[in-house]
């Protein structure tokens, strides 16, 4: 066939997963947790699909599950998204981005995105015939430079998609950065889509700056999050988008046709298990603590650890002890030395590399341990 994407290869997830399995290597590569969910959950969802919730659930999600999400929303971050209009659950955050992307943006719009960035920003802006506009965050602390965007906007700009905290850079906005988004899309029409999924993942004592605590953003934003990343069960793919109502008919008008409702039995279970905050208010602690004890382990590794603010990622550098590109040197280190990282030029559209690797801390500890332990025997 003649291709929409003929640049386009199998996802880097995909690839070094199969790669890793193949050596029996300790994976530290997707960001997906290797230890079980809370099994109140996994009752809440089986208890649904005996009880019979087995068939189509309403059109924009259950209703229990949006309205539980509006009031964890309003009591987290202040905004009152109206449940019956403005919450949609989805199957998977990815396919929320998806579709607000489909949705919202025309064949010749531009969409300004920023690297390195999650795999599937730059492919699916293309497939709707409109142009990815890739920024570099700036090096080291990966902070977005806003007079570049105020430089890359034009009249064509139709969307900037905003993640937060950040996937695989491990970096968060503040409220200075919220602000200056704010100001450069006053009296435009361009929407943000702002990837939320690790908003329970903050460390240090900081606090998520997502749009819904921002009152004119929120107005003109898109917000796409996740179950799978709160409560450990990528696999089951449901997430959820929050936008106003006028934003939210159009990214419906995709879902209808894309998958009409999401799975039911889950919602059933996610909206019984989401009454109880205590799961999502502590995962900050959880993940930091999972991030120190991989950092100290590696203390004695030749790399050297960029700082993790949030999300349960950490990037490690190699470029003064090694000339090699990070391909190869996750290739090696899968190949010979039993441990699965996630080069960083996976993450941009022009294969930029900056001799840095990604490392996964959503593993259990004996997993960490045993990565880290190869990780130090590299040179
Ligand atoms: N978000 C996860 C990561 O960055 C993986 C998502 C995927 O495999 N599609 O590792």
């Amino acid at each position: 066939p003649r291709s929409k994407l003929p640049d386009v290869g199998t996802t880097i997830f995909s690839v070094i997963g199969q790669l890793s399995a193949q050596h029996n290597a300790i994976n530290l590569s997707q960001g997906a947790p290797n230890f079980p969910c809370d099994p109140l959950l996994v009752e809440s969802v089986s208890r649904a699909m005996r009880e019979g919730h087995n068939q189509y659930a309403s059109m924009l999600g259950l209703p229990a599950l949006r309205e539980v999400l509006a009031e964890k929303v309003l009591g987290l971050y202040g905004r009152d998204y109206d449940a019956g209009s403005e919450v949609l659950i989805t199957g998977s955050a990815s396919q929320g981005l998806y579709m607000a992307i489909a949705g919202l943006v025309h064949a010749g719009d531009e969409v300004i995105f920023f690297e390195p960035a999650f795999d599937s920003y730059a492919p699916v802006v293309r497939l709707q015939g409109a142009t990815p506009i890739a920024l570099k965050l700036q090096q080291p602390d990966f902070a977005i430079n806003w007079d570049e965007v105020r430089a890359a906007i034009t009249p064509r700009t139709r969307m900037i998609i905003i993640n937060t905290p950040h996937n695989p850079s491990a970096q968060v906005l503040s409220d200075a950065d919220l602000a200056q988004l704010a100001a450069l899309t006053r009296h435009t029409d361009i929407v943000v889509l702002s990837d939320e999924v690790y908003e329970h993942i903050l460390f240090d004592g900081r606090r998520h700056c997502g749009m819904a605590t921002h009152a004119e953003l929120a107005e003109r934003s898109v917000v796409v999050s996740s179950f799978g990343k709160t409560f450990h069960v990528t696999g089951w793919r449901v997430g959820y988008c929050l936008a106003p109502a006028a934003l939210m008919e159009e990214v419906v008008k995709v879902h209808q046709f894309m998958m009409f409702s999401a799975d039911t039995p889950m919602q059933v279970g996610f909206a019984e298990y989401l009454r109880n905050p205590h799961t999502w208010l502590s995962l900050g602690e959880f993940y930091q603590r999972k991030r120190d004890l991989l950092a100290q382990a590696l203390g004695d590794s030749p790399f050297r650890l960029l700082p993790s603010a949030g999300s349960f990622f950490m990037l490690a550098s190699y470029g003064h002890f090694s000339d090699e590109s990070d391909s190869e040197m996750v290739k090696r280190l899968i190949v010979d030395h039993g441990v699965a990282t996630i080069p960083l030029s996976a993450f941009y559209t022009d294969g930029t590399d900056n001799r840095l690797i990604r490392l996964s801390f959503a593993k259990d500890d004996a997993t960490l341990l045993l990565g880290a332990q190869a990780l130090c025997q590299v040179l």
